[in-house]
């Protein structure tokens, strides 16, 4: 086999840090050690440019500086804001509503508030398109409920979920909270905060450090803080901040959103060239929808293959793609958004997710085309 470069398709799980950000980084480390809650000029030399960075995200993000919360990403804001919501209003009502197609660090938090805190939780039912149903939720929404919690965009699928139009339909039907994981959207997708409580985002998708997110929380939400300890982040998060992770946060944010057109231009373009390539596969089926969807992903699956023969041959081939959410790829379970979408074994069993990014290229993708097609000549047809 030829030496080639590998060629990275998977962008939902992790991007590569942007030179910028990674010069800054350099930069900022060898002088600014210093504990930013300490009272010396060193400490406050930090603690002022922590504060500048979360003043530009409340700009960038149209949010006031008060309502965010550096976290170690969107896993952490995810446990925190569900759990703490959860906790916090429990003496008004014990029902939550979230989707059967969440993040497993938004279904594992709801799962143990059902099974290890009593909590009642209504998983809401996805479409052939991944998509919840607004008259379901409308219909789940009860005197007790609480907080209910739904993705913006599917990171197996790309769904965009109607988030808008739930929060109108939460508003004006209940008292409950809305919570949105805009980890998938930020940078990708147009996003407008007005319309949620809460917010949980992750600088590693969009270019920035690993180990570093945001939460956002609204002042009206009734929030318990899950890591106390010290005076951090508003008593919102104990712990000794990592000061540079946070500033370099407003520096990804500022880099992605302003390159977000140009970005956009180029992935459309990949997204396009790569389905249309697809489709004329005979083996191949398109899990992600045609409308409502990110070009940022594309999901689908060989039905005379297996996810795990396809990553392999990839592999080989070096490219890099995965077969479902990365942070469930050490299960043996299908993936969660398939399995709601109650797809046959076949389109199960045989999944795969490209992650594009604006770095892809045409050539890139022909490449991943070109193995492909090879792989599905060399196991023939049908494998399993
Ligand atoms: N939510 C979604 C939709 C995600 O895709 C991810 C990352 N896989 C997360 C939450 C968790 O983010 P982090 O890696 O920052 O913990």
């Amino acid at each position: 086999m030829p030496n080639l470069n590998p060629i990275y398709f998977d962008h939902v799980s992790s991007t590569p840090v942007h030179p910028e950000v990674l010069k800054t980084q350099a930069e900022l480390y060898p002088i600014h050690y210093a504990n930013g809650e300490a009272l010396h000029d060193a400490g406050r030399t930090i603690a002022d440019m922590v504060e500048k960075s979360r003043e530009s995200i409340a700009n960038l993000l149209s949010v006031k500086p008060d309502m965010i919360t550096f976290t170690s990403g969107a896993t952490e804001s995810n446990n925190a804001i569900i759990k703490g919501i959860a906790f916090a209003n429990a003496d008004k009502g014990r029902h939550l509503i979230t989707t059967s197609v969440e993040h497993s660090s938004v279904l594992e938090s709801f799962k143990q508030l059902e099974d290890d805190f009593g909590f009642e939780v209504t998983y809401l039912s996805v479409d052939q398109d991944g998509r919840i149903s607004p008259d379901e939720l409308k219909a789940s929404l009860k005197a007790d409920t609480t907080l209910v919690s739904i993705m913006h965009v599917n990171n197996e699928i790309g769904t965009i979920m109607p988030v808008e139009l739930c929060s109108k339909i939460i508003k004006a039907n209940s008292t409950a909270y809305f919570h949105v994981d805009e980890v998938q959207a930020i940078g990708k997708i147009p996003f407008d905060l007005r319309f949620v409580d809460a917010a949980s985002m992750s600088a590693h998708k969009i270019n920035g450090v690993k180990g570093s997110g945001l939460m956002i929380v609204k002042p009206k939400v009734k929030i318990l803080s899950l890591i106390t300890g010290g005076q951090q982040e508003f008593g919102r998060r104990g712990g000794t901040a990592n000061a540079i992770n946070n500033i370099l946060f407003a520096k990804t944010l500022r880099l992605s959103l302003g390159e977000f057109d140009r970005h956009l231009k180029q992935v459309k373009l990949l997204n396009e060239h790569i389905r249309s390539s697809l489709l004329e596969i005979p083996e191949v089926i398109i899990n992600s929808p045609i409308n409502e969807v990110s070009p940022f992903i594309i999901n689908f699956s060989v039905t005379s293959l297996t996810s795990e023969v396809l990553l392999n041959w990839f592999n080989v081939h070096k490219i890099y793609v995965s077969a479902q959410s990365t942070c469930n790829s050490k299960t043996k379970h299908a993936s969660i958004t398939l399995s709601a979408m109650h797809l046959s074994e076949e389109r199960l069993n045989g999944s795969i997710r490209i992650g594009i990014s604006a770095s892809n290229t045409i050539e890139e993708a022909d490449r991943l085309l070109k193995v492909l097609k090879e792989g599905l000549i060399k196991y023939g047809s049908p494998l399993r």
